[in-house]
């Protein structure tokens, strides 16, 4: 692949956890530079603070502080619209804003590359490469090779449990002593430094820990049945099937609902997880992630739920 020299930032947090194995595909077929923001630092998040608007939520703070790192390096900041994956759902209004919200509250950035994407139009992903590749100055024959690359890409990455790429669990326990959902927006299940490390930290107890990343689209899709109206967020809508799921198959042990400071639609999806769980008689513990969150407070009461947890099971068991 030739490179153009040109350099594109990508920030690593909100959709990039479901869709970058489609974007680093397309832009190195592409012939593009592409930079990806570290994780998540202290670093970041104060940056992030300092510059988003002061009523967003944490994830979408954590953002402006990946933008802002990003910025000084490259020749473009890559902030798509992500609007629509799966036809029906759509991605919050935070999503759908993006680009505004981020050339609004900060200064000196390079320009953005902004396609939208809405899959309720027909051919969107190839017509948001098309763009792209306009913008980038990547002849269209080359765009359509890249994008051909692209979507092979994902699809592989999603066949392939994509979760095990971003995570250090071990690989499933079948004789662990109990098993619990960790249930919560990608961006914030699978960002270590914004949630304490949960993930490993619960699997260094020995605990079989499953995310959403885990549930086939069939096993979700089922759940739909259960409402009149599903959830109308993209995200949100998978973690109440998820949980549902967790709930009426009483399969897990437990359910940890990871949730934002700031969040909107987590709002309605905590409630409903709350009421499903005790309906169900599934223990359940909603965790709140926040620019303060603190590490003692965290274990405390992972410990807590653990332990209640077990004593639980124990009891079952006679
Ligand atoms: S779903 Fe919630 S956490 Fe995610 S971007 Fe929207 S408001 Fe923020």
């Amino acid at each position: 692949v030739t490179c153009t020299g040109t350099r594109v930032g990508f920030p690593r947090t909100l959709f990039f956890y479901s869709y970058s194995a489609f974007w680093r595909s397309f832009f190195e077929a592409a012939g593009v530079d592409l930079v990806e923001s570290p994780v998540t630092t202290q670093s970041i998040l104060d940056a992030g603070v300092r510059e988003a608007v002061s009523e967003a939520c944490i994830p979408i703070k954590v953002y402006h502080g990946h933008v802002r790192e990003l910025a000084p390096n490259v020749d473009y900041l890559f902030v798509p619209r992500y609007v629509s994956m799966d036809r029906v759902t759509v991605f919050c209004p935070k999503f759908l804003g993006l680009p505004e919200l981020v050339k609004s509250s900060m200064a000196g950035l390079p320009p953005l590359l902004s396609p939208r994407i809405d899959t309720r139009k027909r051919f969107t992903l190839l017509l948001a490469c098309l763009e792209l590749g306009r913008e980038l100055g990547v002849s269209v024959a080359k765009t359509l090779r890249a994008h051909r690359k692209a979507s092979a890409s994902q699809r592989r990455y999603e066949r392939e449990q994509r979760f095990r790429d971003m995570i250090p669990l071990p690989a499933k326990r079948d004789g662990a002593p109990l098993r619990i959902a960790v249930l919560g927006y990608p961006y914030e299940v699978y960002d270590g430094f914004l949630n304490l490390d949960v993930l490993p930290r619960l699997a260094s107890t020995g605990v079989d820990v499953i995310t959403i990343e885990m549930f086939s689209h069939e096993a979700l899709a089922k759940e739909d049945a259960e409402f009149d109206k599903g959830i109308f967020w993209h995200y949100s809508d998978l973690v109440v099937k998820a949980g549902f799921r967790c709930f009426h198959k009483k399969d897990v042990d437990g359910v940890i609902h990871i949730t934002a400071f700031g969040c909107g639609p987590d709002a309605v999806v905590d409630k409903l997880l709350e009421l499903e769980g005790a309906d169900c008689d599934v223990p359940f513990m909603p965790l709140l992630i926040d620019e303060y969150s603190g590490e003692a407070g965290l274990v405390t009461r992972l410990e807590a739920f653990i332990d209640m947890v077990q004593r639980r099971k124990e009891v079952r068991a006679g």
